[in-house]
């Protein structure tokens, strides 16, 4: 699954709600947040976001998983 991370805190600009063909995009308080469990690693959303904020979470720093966790709480996965 992809991944959005610190960069989205201060943009929030919403491009990739728009292009996600699964609609699993959505926004919360902070940032706007994947669900991971939905998402089917197209790519679509990287290549729109303004900030590139997006990453697949394999491609994630360490210090980066909190986001993915964040995402999960965010939809009530876990
Ligand atoms: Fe949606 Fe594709 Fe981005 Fe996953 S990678 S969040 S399916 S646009």
């Amino acid at each position: 699954a992809y991944v959005i991370l610190q960069p989205c805190m201060a943009e929030k600009s919403g491009d990739c709600v728009e292009v996600c063909p699964v609609d699993c995009i959505e926004e919360g308080p902070d940032q706007f947040y994947i669900d991971p469990d939905i998402c089917i690693d197209c790519g679509a959303c990287v290549a729109v976001c303004p900030v590139d904020a997006i990453v697949e979470e394999y491609e994630m720093n360490p210090e980066d998983e909190p986001f993915l966790e964040k995402a999960e709480k965010f939809f009530g996965n876990k």
